[in-house]
Formats: structure tokens, C-alpha cells, sequence
């Protein structure tokens, strides 16, 4: 699947009556610094759709974005450590748990990106957690895996794997540009 267009619709805070409009939405999630605007930027071949190391306002909400005006992609703001407040981090933390697991929306599937290099991390299996026990349709993608030495490759991918569970695990990197195919095929299909 080729993504031909990418729209940047509008920035969520709550409730509102474009997740209702009829688009699947596929939700993308991950720590702080993962990577995750990165791993949009290469996946939509844009340079800047999402922010990298974004300003403060695009990383305070959930950003929508139309993609081959058939799905959106859903960036929820990152988790674990952020610039900030420990208010702003509440709110913002607040607002993923909404969307995700209390809200009435439904995800046709749910992107959780992680750090391939530094491995899964403990805010990582927590919501890795929270997203089985919801019932969500998990992709997981391993970001930075040009970071990770060629000798030393198969042992991180399969350690990466191993508490994957059962969900399928995509080694990606943004900079490079690898995994995108695969990834862009898993999730519209
Ligand atoms: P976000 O906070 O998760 O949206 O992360 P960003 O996309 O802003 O990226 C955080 C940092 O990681 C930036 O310095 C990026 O250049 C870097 N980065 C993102 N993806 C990759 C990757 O695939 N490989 C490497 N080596 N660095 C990356």
C-alpha cells in the first residue's frame, strides 16, 4: 500500500465529532523520543507532518490526519518522560488513557512504537499491557534499529520479539527509512 496523500485535519483535546465522521482509525503511540514523529514522517514520506522534537502545542494534543482520504492516523502524544510540567504530563497522560481506553472509539489497530536500540522499557510493558487487556489490535514497531550493531542484530531482534507476545513485531528505522513497506502494508490492508 502506498500512501499518496497525508492531511494534517486537526489537533484533538477531547470529544469531538471528527472520530465519529466514519474514517478507521489507526493509532499511533509510544514514549517520548521513540521516534514516533519520525516513524510518521517516513511511513507518509513527508518531512515534516508530524513535528520532530516538536514545538509544545502539537504535542499537546492527539493529531488527526487524513491519510489516502480514507484513514486517519491518530498521534497521541508521547508517554513516560516529556518537557514539561507534572501538570502538563498528567493532562497529557490523562488524554491518551481517554482516547485509548475510555472513550467509545474504536481503533482498527493500534501502532505502539518502541525503541529497538534501548529495548522495551518498563512504561513500555505497561502499555503494551493496557492495550491486550482493552482488547486492542497491536502492531508493534522497533524504531533506532540502525542504532543496534550489524553482529548484535539478530539477538536484539529476537529478544525485542520475545515479550512482543502476540502481537507481531516490525524493526524499523525512520532514518533509514527500513521497514516501511511493511508497515505501511500491515495497516492498510
Ligand atoms: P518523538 O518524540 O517520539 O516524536 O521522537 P522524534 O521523531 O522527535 O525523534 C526523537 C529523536 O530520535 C530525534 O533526535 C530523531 O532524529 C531521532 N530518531 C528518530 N528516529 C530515528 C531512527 O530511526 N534512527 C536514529 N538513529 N535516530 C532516530
Amino acid at each position: 500500500m502506498h500512501i499518496k496523500s497525508a492531511i494534517f485535519v486537526k489537533g484533538a483535546v477531547g470529544t469531538d465529532d471528527v472520530f465519529e465522521d466514519g474514517h478507521p482509525q489507526i493509532a499511533f503511540i509510544g514514549r517520548s523520543n521513540v521516534g514516533k514523529s519520525s516513524v510518521l514522517n517516513a511511513l507518509t514520506g513527508q518531512k515534516s507532518l508530524a513535528r520532530v522534537s516538536a514545538r509544545p502545542g502539537r504535542t499537546q494534543q492527539i493529531n488527526i490526519f487524513l491519510i489516502n482520504r480514507v484513514w486517519y492516523f491518530i498521534d497521541l502524544p508521547g508517554y513516560g518522560y516529556a518537557k514539561g510540567s507534572r501538570e502538563l504530563k498528567e493532562r497529557l497522560q490523562k488524554l491518551i488513557a481517554w482516547y485509548l481506553f475510555r472513550s467509545t472509539y474504536r481503533q482498527k489497530k493500534v501502532v505502539l512504537i518502541i525503541d529497538g536500540f534501548i529495548g522495551w522499557t518498563e512504561s513500555d510493558r505497561e502499555m503494551r499491557d493496557a492495550l491486550e487487556e482493552s482488547e486492542k489490535d497491536v502492531l508493534i514497531v522497533a524504531n533506532k534499529m540502525d542504532k543496534v550493531k550489524p553482529s548484535q542484530y539478530e539477538d536484539q531482534l529476537s529478544a525485542l520479539k520475545a515479550e512482543a507476545g502476540k502481537y507481531r513485531l516490525i524493526p524499523f528505522s525512520a532514518m533509514k527509512k527500513t521497514g516501511v513497506t511493511e508497515l505501511a502494508d500491515e495497516l492498510m490492508r
